[in-house]
């Protein structure tokens, strides 16, 4: 059936030209199914619909450009969705057409291709850094769900280069630049060599087009001067195989010339020494064939000693697999000659893709991730070399990466691994923005620090003089540095903000004695520190701040009153304003409130612990009353804190669905929900919210406690 054909009777007018349509379809039903065929057709219609009007930097209309990408991929024999996404592939980023469109008329496989393409065109490829341009190529490779998406890409940049000619020079160079910096060495790392070879070709071309054209010359003049050369060895060569009854094809080799200029520039060889060589490919139908092969044409021509290798017994690490020899021809000319069969030849040819090369027995359930494994292991079962190993761990790392890749805002890459949030990203760029971050914007977005990362995204820092790491931040950060360093902070933190506790309480204590620092007087002060082993006044605040020392202890002792202290004077007090940071911390027992009646409890290392005055906890601790200190709270309290309700309710469905709305509405955080119990027609549930004091808490129930579902609110403590 002449599927172009109908496909372009149907179409309106200028679109009715074949723009690679035929060709494609040729190619198509070399190896699909009708039906196939068919859904790839819907395929050209849509895009052609979608791009009508648009034109390539040519002048050609646009459609030109993703058959010809699909034709490459049809070369390869892939199957029908990449083909269909490779028509499809500019349709989201050039046309209002969306994804979601896409999959409601090729299917979510086809809709995925096309968004993972999208998504690579997205991302910009800044720095001109050997070692950026290593990260870049593994962050493309960390984004793509779907191998197939790099194979799209791939052909779309072949094509991209083929048809480079109309644009300027500048961004000639520049594309060229990133085509050898970026795509061949994709390809060439997945086996693609088909596609490394002209992309390479096209992308030195481009870059340096005074080496290539003097090259190029030299190159045809050398090689008009062979034909004939090359001809009568294959003629030879053919004939010989014939005689033996062996069916074999043989191809007179051309090295590529990107190839040929690395070797003279790497190797420094002249031209002569590197176009003086002729190459012969000689493919048969199996293994045994090969071997064959081999010992007939060195019956033919003399081999050279040293030059025989057993790519097929001992593959190379890519996969690829082949007999090769150099045998000294005619006038002594050496003749490289590769032996390999057919299979070989595919995968040497096109490496990971030839695992989507359409197989009419396919099964469909072979996910895209599971058939890069396969293609993995296969070439790990090829192996055995250490090196080789090495290699395979790096494509597997790249190909199933534990790491994600993102941007600073001066475009260089960070590497981070999977569920970093923005705080590890600011720790990665240097210790002291981590520390002083307040905010993060992702993507020019502002987001909650805690916001996990994503391939690709680019991440930039708020900071703010003065602003401190939050301990909070240790139950989300997902690096080393990170966590080493907000520990560090929190370490030095405490040694600072204890000095500042210590000294409130021992002025306080002071105060209770009728006394203070200034009237007890250095000299004194000496003479006690020295009694104490103390070295400092700093030492002494640090060490009551810490709760090793007891403040009305010390005072006394500073003061010299003599009696026991069994008479505590109750007005010593301590007054908390949220801000003392690490030296001051809410009992997880009772969650003390602003409002709440509460005790602060010397605990030796940590500071001050607040509960509230109902705190079971407290009897025990009541057994050493000079651990207790009397805090308030400041009028003021200028931050949230976390408390704990119950709620019962009955077991409607969305009834918890509307607790958290109303605690939301109320315009409090929930930090954790969980279920206390479960009965047959009500539930008890608790929520550790956040709330900024007793009259806030007080509002939240209140209005939990009007909900029609709710039955009891409670504050308990635990
Ligand atoms: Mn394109």
């Amino acid at each position: 059936m002449d599927y172009a054909a109908a496909l372009l009777a149907k179409l309106p007018g200028a679109s009715r030209r074949d723009y690679g349509l035929r060709r494609l379809t040729d190619t198509l039903e070399s190896y699909l199914p009708g039906e196939q065929i068919e859904s790839i057709m819907r395929a050209y219609e849509f895009g052609a619909e979608a791009h009508e009007g648009q034109k390539r930097k040519s002048g050609e209309p646009y459609i030109s450009h993703p058959v010809a990408v699909a034709q490459e991929l049809a070369d390869m024999r892939l199957d029908a969705q990449a083909i269909e996404a490779a028509i499809l592939h500019d349709v989201v980023e050039d046309t209002p057409v969306s994804v979601t469109d896409i999959e409601e008329q090729f299917g979510a496989d086809v809709a995925l291709l096309v968004d993972g393409v999208s998504k690579l065109d997205q991302i910009e490829f800044h720095s001109r850094a050997e070692a950026q341009a290593e990260s870049f190529r593994k962050m493309m490779l960390a984004m793509i769900e779907d191998i197939r998406v790099i194979l799209v890409k791939l052909a779309d940049r072949l094509h991209n280069m083929q048809t480079l000619g109309a644009m300027p020079a500048e961004k000639k160079r520049r594309i060229a630049k990133e085509t050898l910096d970026i795509y061949a060495p994709i390809a060439n790392r997945l086996g693609i060599n088909r596609f490394k070879v002209e992309l390479e070709d096209l992308g030195f071309q481009h870059l340096y087009p005074y080496r290539y054209r003097v090259l190029d010359s030299a190159l045809k003049k050398a090689k008009g001067s062979q034909r004939q050369i090359v001809k009568r060895i294959s003629d030879e060569m053919q004939s010989t195989l014939a005689a033996e009854d062996i069916e074999a094809e043989v191809i007179g080799r051309e090295k590529h010339l990107y190839s040929i200029y690395k070797k003279m520039a790497e190797k420094k060889r002249s031209l002569s020494e590197v176009v003086d060589v002729y190459g012969f490919r000689i493919i048969v139908d199996n293994v045994n064939a090969c071997y064959q092969v081999l010992g007939l044409v060195h019956s033919l021509y003399k081999p050279m000693p040293g030059r025989f290798k057993d790519y097929i017994a001992i593959p190379r690490i890519n996969g690829y697999q082949s007999l090769h020899t150099t045998l000294f021809g005619p006038k002594g000319l050496p003749l490289e000659v590769q032996i390999r069969t057919r299979d070989m030849d595919r995968v040497a040819e096109s490496g990971v893709a030839s695992h989507w090369q359409y197989k009419a027995d396919e099964k469909s359930d072979a996910t895209p991730q599971r058939r890069a494994r396969d293609w993995l292991s296969k070439l790990a079962e090829l192996q055995s070399s250490g090196t080789s190993e090495e290699f395979l761990e790096s494509v597997k790392v790249d190909l199933f990466p534990d790491k994600i890749y993102v941007f600073t805002p001066t475009g260089d890459i960070m590497p981070l691994p999977k569920g970093a949030t923005t705080v590890d990203f600011a720790y990665a760029v240097h210790t002291d923005i981590g520390n002083r971050c307040v905010a993060a914007k992702v993507d020019r977005k502002l987001v909650p620090l805690r916001t996990p990362l994503a391939n690709s995204q680019t991440v930039e820092i708020v900071t703010a003089k003065g602003a401190k790491p939050n301990p909070n931040w240790l139950t989300f950060v997902r690096t080393a540095k990170a966590r080493t360093a907000i520990r560090h902070y929190m370490k030095s933190m405490l040694t600072s903000e204890s000095v500042d506790l210590g000294k409130r309480l021992l002025d306080q204590s002071l105060k209770d004695l009728g006394s203070s620092v200034r009237k007890i007087g250095k000299v004194r002060m000496k003479a006690a520190l020295e009694e104490l082993g103390i070295a400092s006044n700093i030492e002494l605040f640090q060490q009551i701040g810490l709760g090793e020392r007891l403040a009305p202890l010390t005072a006394r002792f500073l003061v010299g009153v003599t009696d026991d202290g069994e008479t505590r004077p109750d007005t010593a007090n301590l007054v908390i304003a949220g801000t003392e940071g690490v030296v001051v911390s809410y009992a997880r027992c009772c969650l003390p409130i602003p409002g709440d009646h509460v005790m602060g409890y010397l605990s030796t290392g940590r500071g001050v612990v607040i509960h509230r005055n109902s705190c079971g906890n407290l009897t025990t601790f009541r057994k050493q009353p000079e651990k207790w200190i009397t805090v308030s709270w400041e009028d003021k309290v200028d931050r949230e804190f976390t408390s704990q309700i119950n709620v019962e309710t009955l077991n409607k469905p969305g009834a918890l669905a509307e607790v958290a709305t109303t605690i939301a509405d109320a315009g409090s955080n929930i930090e954790e929900v969980s279920v206390l119990g479960r009965h047959e027609d009500c539930s008890v549930m608790s929520f550790l919210l956040q709330v900024r004091d007793r009259q806030h808490l007080a509002q939240i129930m209140r209005m939990v406690r009007n909900m029609p579902n709710v039955l009891r609110v409670s504050r308990e403590c635990a």
